[in-house]
């Protein structure tokens, strides 16, 4: 009973949680007995709140004895990347400078999950202030992907695309910089989704790059991603770039994509995102799914965007930048940890710096002094200035292709996952991960990766959906209808084929 709960969809546990089949206690359990018997090696979780979610659910339970109306959602347990703060439970964001740290507020994003009555498993793993593409640069260890323990299972959101792969949990929520949604969820075989820029308030994320950080869903379908992205998106007056918008019935779009119908969908193939550089089995899965698309009706067109060669490094300069600034609260006066220096007077400024020398990683110490000199006197207009300019050809040839096209696809990742270890000594071999998501987080437009395949070495592969800011429910749509093809093919979900885990006793 218990192990068969955690293979359910979040859809389909909330219906038999609707008809009382199924108790909020009894599914909540079940996850969190399968955290205790698989996670010691897949290590998604830093923080397990079983008391905290064992509550939410006998809660829930009893608001639908009563009769009282609950949200479709409620008692359908959740995990949380670690970026976000929880009121009561540690979120240290991957790094040891805040080790312990136990915030006194709820993001919003979490509030509305608390409301509904959505039960939180614990915190997820990620790379430290979520820098990174395999989340090898956790203070905490890494996490593992269930399909190869000895491979990454992306970043900086692996803990999250881990726990859901694994069954530990059917719904996470993720944040996603330059990929870091769509990337863990492409090499797990898993759904991860970046919504529109503004549309899901940043309130309570640890920054990383404000102009470009956006919370979404992880999940194993399609339709999950629509529910908990309905769940968590909509105005909020405490995030000054929260977008006005009433929210869309994404619910809707991938219930009417997974007709298969995609009729009248033009769908533009983005030439600069493919060839050289990408794995031979990741560009197979491609044409393959590319195949499906045009069968279900759509229109396939060939797009391109020439400036998204320069995307990659665009983006190295803005983030850093941004990051040396979101970083700088963390003085040792105000959060976490805090180091006196050896000898010498405890100054602020000599407890500032042993603080910062202890407390943060390589990666971070490395975007820091990327953004503070590119943020310098003399040079912000030569690195800074010329990023930015880089931003609005990108958001243009978005524009260009936008107007040919409905939604645009490509490869998630120009790979599988690679093995742990394997490109931790070579940043820019790391920052490579990212060529196909990072054009999305500069323009602030929605992007949704989900599994098209195995490629040659029987690891998954993601397919990106992209569409123009504001119209993520065309991603739910294609997504949707994709994902019912596929599985088709198939004869079930690709995460099926992925190997039993051994169980702790
Ligand atoms: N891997 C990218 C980076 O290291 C993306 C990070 C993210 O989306 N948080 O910056």
């Amino acid at each position: 009973m218990s192990a068969d709960l955690t293979r359910l969809t979040a859809a389909e546990l909330s219906e038999r949680l609707a008809t009382r089949e199924v108790s909020a206690v009894e599914a909540t359990t079940a996850h969190l007995e399968r955290i205790t018997a698989v996670d010691g090696p897949v290590h998604a979780f830093l923080h397990v709140s079983a008391d905290q979610a064992l509550a939410t659910a006998a809660d829930v339970d009893a608001r639908r004895s009563a009769g009282a109306p609950v949200h479709p959602l409620a008692g359908v347990p959740i995990a949380v990347k670690d970026v976000v703060v929880t009121r009561g439970l540690p979120t240290t964001a991957g790094s040891a400078i805040l080790r312990d740290w136990v915030p006194p507020y709820d993001a919003t994003l979490v509030q509305k999950i608390k409301s509904a009555g959505l039960p939180i498993l614990g915190k997820t793993n990620m790379d430290e202030f979520a820098m990174g593409s395999s989340t090898e640069h956790s203070a905490y260890g890494n996490t593992h992907n269930p399909w190869d323990l000895d491979r990454i299972p992306g970043g900086s959101g692996g803990g999250s695309a881990a726990a859901v792969a694994a069954y530990e949990a059917p719904l996470a929520i993720g944040t996603d910089t330059g990929g870091s949604i769509r990337q863990p969820a492409a090499v797990t075989g898993t759904v991860g989704v970046k919504p529109t820029y503004g549309s899901v308030s940043r309130y309570g994320l640890i920054a990383l790059a404000s102009s470009l950080d956006q919370a979404g869903p992880v999940t194993r379908t399609v339709l999950d991603a629509a529910l908990l992205h309905q769940l968590i998106a909509g105005h909020d007056p405490f995030d000054s770039t929260s977008l006005p918008d009433e929210v869309p019935d994404y619910v809707a779009a991938a219930r009417a994509g997974a007709s298969g119908d995609l009729r009248g969908v033009r769908v533009g193939v983005i030439r600069e995102l493919q060839g050289d550089g990408y794995q031979p089995g990741v560009l197979a899965r491609f044409t393959e799914s590319l195949d499906l698309l045009r069968e279900a009706g759509a229109e396939i067109v060939e797009v391109s965007c020439p400036h998204f060669q320069y995307a990659l490094a665009a983006y190295y300069l803005i983030l850093p930048a941004e990051a040396s600034s979101n970083l700088a609260k963390f003085d040792g006066m105000r959060f976490g940890l805090r180091v006196e220096p050896d000898h010498g007077p405890a100054t602020a400024e000599r407890v500032m710096a042993a603080t910062r020398g202890a407390g943060f990683g390589d990666e971070v110490k490395r975007r820091i002094i990327l953004g503070t000199y590119a943020l310098s006197a003399g040079y912000y207009d030569a690195y800074y200035g010329s990023a930015q300019k880089v931003r609005t050809l990108i958001q243009r040839d978005f524009a260009a292709a936008f107007a040919q096209a409905d939604v645009l696809v490509s490869p998630t990742a120009p790979t599988t996952a690679f093995r742990l270890g394997e490109k931790l000594d070579d940043p820019l071999a790391m920052y490579l991960n990212d060529v196909a998501t990072i054009p999305a987080n500069l323009a602030g437009v929605p992007g949704m990766s989900l599994p098209s395949g195995l490629s040659d070495d029987g690891l998954p592969v993601g397919f990106q959906v992209l569409a123009p800011a504001r119209e993520d429910a065309r991603l739910y749509r294609v997504g949707g209808a994709l994902e019912a093809l596929l599985e088709q093919s198939w004869e079930g979900p690709l995460l099926s084929r992925a190997p039993e885990l051994e169980v702790a006793r």
